[in-house]
């Protein structure tokens, strides 16, 4: 992936997949339980997007 970009959370259901999948553990949990980002360990690989069965992880460019 390109260097450009980063991932936001948005509409977070809680369940804890995108945790369990991201390859680089970038993907920590916040107060509320919702996915918390950190965007110096995340590699855009994309796992997480595709993984979310609620579609709440979204890459901007
Ligand atoms: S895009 Fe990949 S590296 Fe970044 S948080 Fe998602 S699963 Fe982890
Ligand atoms: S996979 Fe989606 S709904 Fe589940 S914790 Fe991650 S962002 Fe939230």
């Amino acid at each position: 992936m390109s260097s450009k970009g980063y991932i936001v959370v948005s509409g977070c259901k809680k369940c804890g997949r995108c945790r369990a999948i991201c390859p680089v553990f970038a993907l920590t949990r916040n107060s509320d339980d919702r996915p918390k980002i950190d965007h110096d360990l995340c590699n855009r690989c994309m796992l997480c997007v595709k993984c979310c069965p609620n579609k709440a992880l979204i890459y901007m460019e």
